[in-house]
């Protein structure tokens, strides 16, 4: 088994244990579907979206709306495909009349979604739009530090405008698309960052031997 279908096979068991423990019951009687995720377990960018709207919760899958297709263009802007990357939200099962997800409910589901990063050990996790980013990095103003890579307990973020709010934005749209674009720069200078401390650990190696 290769590693990807390793780390799909334990995206699987996260779902089944969300099944299993009946997580956000209400939420789960009212939704038609448990949206869990789109794309590759073995993805270097996750992003992370709020909630499943309608289509979402018809299809199973995230990101497949009006949003999503938005989603779709700015990948394609950057050269990715939907399979290349991990689409997910904070919370999995649509909320009634698309509200915003409820504390409780962001609480219930962020062990789970947590563990889906720890699955799959993206390098980058892009928030999208304040709830995912207020889950996973509190304490900071979207408006402030939208396509600012931060590093937060070993795992690099960069929190982006929601799709669906920039939709009909004129500028706030711009403005998504030009963090949106420097997605690869970001990945790039993760990547000099490991490999100089890399190269850091063998001069230690080195000079102790
Ligand atoms: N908005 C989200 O936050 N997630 C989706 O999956 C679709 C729209």
């Amino acid at each position: 088994m290769s590693t990807v279908e390793a780390k799909q096979k334990r995206l699987d068991q996260i779902k089944a244990d969300i099944l299993a423990q009946n997580i956000c019951p209400d939420l789960a009687k009212s939704a038609k579907n448990l949206v869990m995720g789109d794309g590759s377990a073995g993805a270097e960018v996750v992003f992370i979206g709020e909630a499943p709207g309608k289509n979402e919760d018809e299809q199973g899958l995230p990101f497949v709306g009006a949003a999503g297709k938005f989603l779709d263009e700015m990948l394609a802007g950057i050269g990715l495909k939907r399979d290349e990357v991990y689409i997910t939200n904070i919370v999995k099962y649509r909320p009634p009349g698309n509200r915003d997800p409820y504390p409780d409910e962001k609480a219930a589901f962020l062990p789970f979604l947590q563990a889906q990063l720890e699955v799959i050990k993206p390098k980058l996790v892009v928030t999208l739009g304040r709830h995912s980013m207020d889950s996973l990095l509190p304490g900071l103003q979207i408006s402030q530090c939208h396509g600012q890579a931060k590093r937060y307990r070993e795992q690099v973020y960069m929190p982006l405008f929601h799709p669906a709010a920039a939709l009909y934005n004129r500028s706030m749209r711009q403005t998504l698309i030009d963090d949106f674009v420097r997605i690869p720069k970001v990945l790039e200078l993760i990547d000099l960052k490991s490999k100089k401390s890399t190269n850091k650990v063998k001069e230690k190696n080195n000079a102790t031997k």
